[in-house]
Parts: C-alpha cells; structure tokens; sequence
C-alpha cells in the first residue's frame, strides 16, 4: 500500500486550510476511466427524454444548492460572494440550456440517388475534462453538460487548489439521479490525471482550459491517438476606447473588464487602447475608477475584487511590475494573510514591454494611445492571443469595421460581457481551439455518421 497522496485547500484571503483532498493517482484514473467507459455503454442508450429530464433535475439540483456552491466558492478560490453567486446560477442555467438538446440532437436527410441518405450526431465516448483554478464551477460545468447532453460520459479533473464546487457537483448530480460513472470528478496532479486523459486510449477526448503552454503539450499528446481537443487558453484582449465613445462610461467600466475576479480572467481587458486626442480625459476619469475598486473580505456583499489564488500566483504577477514600472496609479488592497495585490495601471508602457505583451493573469493593466482607427486593430492584433475584447465608440459603422478587423472570438461593443450560456465562446490564434456555449458546443462532443439505405427492388 502506497500513502494516499494528499493536498491541503487553502483559502486564498485567509491563508487558512480549509479542508484536504486525496489526490487520485494513474491507478485511480485508470479505474475511473474503465467506470466511465462501461457507463457509457448504458447511457448513450438512455432516451432523449430521460437524458433531459435527469440533466434537468441535475440543474434543478443545482439551483437549490446554489447558496452552498458559492459559499464554497467563496472559500475556496476567493471569489467575490456576488461573483460565486452568478458562477453557480450559471453551471445551473448550462446544464438546463444542454437539457434541451438530447430530444434536438438533429441529423439531416441528404438527397442522393437511389435511396435514403441520414446522418446521426453520434457520440464520442468518455470525455476528460481539466479544469483551471480561475473559474471551477462555469468552466467544469461547460464541458459537461454539453458533453453528457450528447451522450458522453464525463470525467473532471479540477485544478489541485479549487477542487471543491466541483466535487459537489459531483454529489449533485448522482443525487439527481444520473446513473453511477456517467458524471466522475477526481482531483489529482495535473501531470498525473490530466496527462492520463491524454495518453489513455479509451478517454475518447479531452477538454482542456488553462495555460497556453500546457494546452500545446495537450494538443501534442492527444495527436498520438488523433484524439479531438478542445483549448481554451490565454488572452490579452483589448480594450479599444475612441475619443467619440461616452467615456465616462468606457472609464467607469474598464477597471472590472480587467480586474474583475482579481484579473484571473482569460477574457480580462488588460490592454487599454485609447485615441490619442482622448487619452488625458479618459485617464483623468479611470483614476477614480481605479481608486474607487473595493478590494477585500470576498464574503463581503459589497467586495468587489478579492484576492489572488496563491502566494506563488502573486510573486509572478508581481514580477510584471518590478521597482521602477511605470505606475499611473493603483487602489488598494488590505495588509495581513491573503494573497493580495492592489489594481495596477501601469503607463505609458512600450509596445514590447512584458507587461503589455504577456498574459499576466491579475489586476495589472497596461494603457497605451492611438493614432486612427488602422492603428487601433493593428496594436490590437499584435498578439498571438485573440479570446476577447471590447469597441467603445458612439459609430456603429466603425464598431463594427474594429470588431471584424480584430482577430479575436469574443467582441463586445459599448460593453465587456464575453460569456452568455447561449452564445458560442472561444479563441482565435493561439487563446483555443473549439467553441463552447450555445449551439456551437454540441459539434465537439459528437460526430457526425452517414447511412445510405438502398431503395432499390
Ligand atoms: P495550467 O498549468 O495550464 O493548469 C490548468 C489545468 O491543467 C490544471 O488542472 C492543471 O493541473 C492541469 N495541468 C497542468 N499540467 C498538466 C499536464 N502536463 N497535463 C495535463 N494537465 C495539466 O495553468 P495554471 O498553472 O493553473 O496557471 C498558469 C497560467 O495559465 C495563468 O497564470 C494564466 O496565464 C493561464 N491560465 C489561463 C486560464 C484560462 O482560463 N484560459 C486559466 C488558468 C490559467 P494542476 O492543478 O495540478 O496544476
Ligand atoms: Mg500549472
């Protein structure tokens, strides 16, 4: 017998331990993966209604844990308690907007000669899922009930230090009653679980959200058994403010863009592009912006930005801003346990600056000027990130000529939401590969077979 391998959660605002975990080892994965491969035989094979109703009640299950979830959340992750409120409100409104599609999972009726021609929307087999410390509950929760909704099993490897909301909705679900290995949550080393994924044949494929340097070895690895990949990775999106936009309000807004969930965010704003005739405005606007971010107690209703993950997270987002950066101004942050660092704008930076070019994953911003709108997309593209960004300016006509010129997936004018359940989501360049969300999702987690039957005498 070898010692369980265990791993102390931490709560990121107190530096206290919550609660320890045994990780699972190759062992474990391997039985978790011959679980989920023979319930697939089982569930693939559940009616359209059933599939709904169960992934209904999942959600249903959900929703009256919500309280809970993000309590967890809270805890866990040092999420702001009206951030893990909306995080577990969304896992809910994903898995109830995937409950529709087993009974809509539509294959088309092709014309050809001599007979019938139909396609089916098959599915893969057993799905793995790794999941990144930033948002636990969404992402897990975007991969598996697309994935379950198409009739995959499902296996979630949560990242070591924000294993818990997952784990409960793992609980969850078998409450709800979704049969036993259909939906496994199994905590472990991301070398150690989330390698097996890859390199396991039976794990048919994997879903992967997390580092641009990890998603590339992922990608490598599944090439071996020609496994299908999703990849959410990094951004460095943009923020592009013209001198016509409402720019109190583009100002008012652009410090939760970025410094929202602390800036552990791959939709995170952190480049603030601004028309040159309007830069000295908008920056005598953003300081109070930034000023006024109240950073703090997470559990704290009015606590709008909490802390980061670890103390090894904080030391490499401090290293962005060295002695002697040029700080336009910061906020604050509290003194004491936690793993704190104070919203930081950080101007005028070089365009080949770290700070401006690099994901830097917390609540660092860069903010540059620019001439037209040519310059504009083009700083804007000079990055081998494309995930999000955001057009403020009062001209539809060019919002809308900047949203098409920006090599990105998620554009939002006059606004920063990146994410709604029912719309896709995804990396341009190197921030993915693969859409989630929406209608989109379901083409990862099913292929597509024809079948030709013969009307002839
Ligand atoms: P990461 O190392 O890419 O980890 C993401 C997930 O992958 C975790 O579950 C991790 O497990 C797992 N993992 C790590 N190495 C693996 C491997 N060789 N094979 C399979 N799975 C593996 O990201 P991180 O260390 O948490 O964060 C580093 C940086 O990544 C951040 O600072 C940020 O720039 C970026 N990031 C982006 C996103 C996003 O949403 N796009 C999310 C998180 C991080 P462990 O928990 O055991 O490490
Ligand atoms: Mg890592």
């Amino acid at each position: 017998m070898t010692e369980p391998d265990l791993f102390e959660v931490v709560n990121p605002a107190t530096e206290e331990v919550i609660t320890t975990v045994t990780l699972a080892g190759l062992a474990e994965t391997d039985a978790a993966v011959a679980r989920a491969r023979a319930a697939f035989d089982t569930w693939r094979r559940v009616t359209p209604a059933d599939r709904a109703r169960l992934l209904r009640a999942f959600a249903a299950a959900v929703d009256a844990d919500r309280e809970h979830l993000a309590a967890l959340e809270v805890a866990n992750a040092g999420h702001t308690i009206g951030n893990a409120r909306w995080e577990a409100g969304n896992a809910r409104d994903v898995i109830e907007y995937y409950a529709a599609a087993p009974e809509r999972l539509f294959g088309r009726q092709i014309p050809v000669a001599g007979g019938l021609d139909v396609t089916f929307q098959e599915p893969l087999g057993v799905v793995g899922v790794i999941v990144p410390w930033n948002f636990p509950m969404p992402i897990a929760a975007w991969a598996l009930a697309p994935a379950l909704a198409a009739g995959n099993t499902v296996i979630v490897k949560p990242a070591e230090l924000t294993p818990l909301t997952a784990l409960r909705l793992g609980e969850l679900a078998l409450a709800a009653g979704l049969p036993e290995g259909v939906l496994q949550i199994l905590p472990g080393r991301g070398p150690v679980v989330g390698q097996r994924f890859v390199s396991h044949p039976d794990v048919r494929k994997v879903v992967f959200t997390g580092s641009t340097r990890v998603g590339k070895e992922i990608m490598a690895g599944c090439a071996a058994q020609v496994k299908p990949v999703t990849l959410e990775l990094g951004g460095k999106s943009a923020n592009v403010v013209f001198a016509d936009a409402d720019l109190a309000k583009a100002a008012a807004t652009a410090p939760y863009a970025v410094f929202d969930n602390a800036g552990q965010d791959c939709c995170a704003r952190s480049r603030i592009l601004v028309e040159a005739s309007a830069y000295d405005e908008f920056m005598a606007l953003l300081e109070p912006a930034v000023r006024g971010v109240r950073v703090g107690d997470p559990a704290d209703e009015k606590t709008e930005m909490g802390p980061l993950i670890s103390a090894a997270h904080r030391a490499r987002v401090a290293s962005y801003v060295p002695d002697g950066s040029a700080v336009a101004f910061r906020g604050s942050a509290p003194d004491g346990p936690g793993f704190w660092y104070p919203p930081t704008v950080l101007a005028p930076v070089r365009h080949d600056d770290r700070a401006f070019t690099e994901e830097i994953f917390g609540p660092v911003v860069t903010v540059v000027p620019f001439r037209d709108e040519q310059d504009a997309v083009r700083i804007a593209n000079a990055t081998e990130y494309g995930l999000s960004g955001s057009v403020w300016t009062r001209d539809v006509g060019r919002a809308l000529r900047v949203c098409r010129g920006v090599e990105a997936g998620n554009l939002s004018v006059n606004s920063h939401s990146s994410v709604r359940y029912s719309t896709p989501f995804g990396g341009f360049k190197q921030s993915g590969l693969g859409r989630e969300l929406g209608p989109d999702a379901l083409d990862a987690f099913t292929q597509t077979k024809n079948v030709f039957i013969s009307t002839e005498e």
